[in-house]
């Protein structure tokens, strides 16, 4: 089931190899370039696979899907963005990834693993382990400073990063001692994205993490986590309403009335600080 991800398309490079002997012989421009970048997407390691995922609630007789037959991949070290309005389905989705509910049916493959099969206790050593969440209003702890929200991730897991380099890798260093009520939104949301990458997660997940700031103070944020994924390889994904986020993501799923509308993915996503909403 894991493993490579194979590109199922016809990939009008394989037909010109069919017709010649040597990679020597193509154009050493375009065409040698555009198969180097083909190869390299093969490398990609899918980290996540749903396979008809399914998520219903009983309604007195009557039976609620809030995501249905829900197929899809997810690779290691890519940035991805959910849309969809509200009441889409994009957070049961969120919350599926994350193993903080479960599925009705289906399976969700994590590294080769199916957590559908896991007992409660295995589904809480996964989500200490392998995951981090950013939601929308930072959810911090009112009473402990910067420093000591980051350091309670030391309590989850064995191995976290020292919150002080947790503290610095999002540039606020200089505020670990105040508390939430001295900083701002947009630093009280870097304090919480420091609290989930000091577990060394595979998986950030962020729910609307921009949805409390104003523009200037979402994009910053929107840099940082792009720069999770582009440079420190972690896999982001990220959940929103906002259809400009869609330029910076590697892959986009749309989410529709519970149902994943389709799965775009884009080959030259914009840098988060080219993003105007
Ligand atoms: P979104 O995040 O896109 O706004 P959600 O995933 O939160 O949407 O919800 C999808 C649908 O499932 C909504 O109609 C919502 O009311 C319903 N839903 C979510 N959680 C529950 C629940 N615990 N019980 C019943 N219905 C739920």
């Amino acid at each position: 089931m894991f493993g490579k991800k194979k590109k199922q398309d016809t990939n009008l490079l394989e037909i010109i190899d069919l017709e010649k002997d040597s990679e020597d012989l193509l154009p050493d421009t375009g065409q040698k370039k555009r198969k180097e970048k083909a190869e390299k997407e093969d490398e990609h390691e899918v980290l996540i696979e749903f396979s008809d995922v399914c998520k219903k609630y009983s309604q007195g007789e009557n039976e609620f899907y809030a995501l249905k037959n829900a197929n899809l991949t997810i690779n290691e070290g890519e940035m991805v963005v959910i849309l969809g309005p509200s009441g889409a389905g994009k957070s049961t989705l969120l919350n599926l990834l994350g193993g903080m509910d479960s599925a009705s049916s289906g399976h969700i493959w994590f590294g080769g693993e199916d957590l559908t099969t896991y007992s409660d206790n295995r589904l809480t050593r996964y989500r200490a382990e392998n995951v981090g969440v950013v939601f929308q209003f930072y959810n911090l702890i009112p009473t402990l400073t910067a420093y000591e929200n980051v350091a309670l991730m030391k309590d989850i897991k064995e191995g976290t990063t020292d919150p002080v380099e947790a503290l610095s890798a999002v540039g606020l260093k200089e505020h670990m001692h105040q508390f939430p009520s001295q900083m701002s939104g947009g630093e009280q949301q870097r304090t919480s994205i420091a609290r989930a990458i000091a577990k060394n997660p595979k998986l950030l997940l962020c729910d609307e993490p921009t949805g409390a700031l104003d523009t200037g103070t979402g994009k910053e944020v929107l840099k940082l986590l792009q720069s999770m994924s582009r440079d420190k390889g972690r896999t982001v994904v990220m959940v929103t309403h906002n259809s400009f986020f869609a330029d910076i993501a590697d892959t986009v799923i749309r989410v529709k009335n519970g149902g994943i509308e389709n799965v775009v993915h884009n080959d030259a996503p914009k840098d988060a600080s080219e993003v105007f909403w």
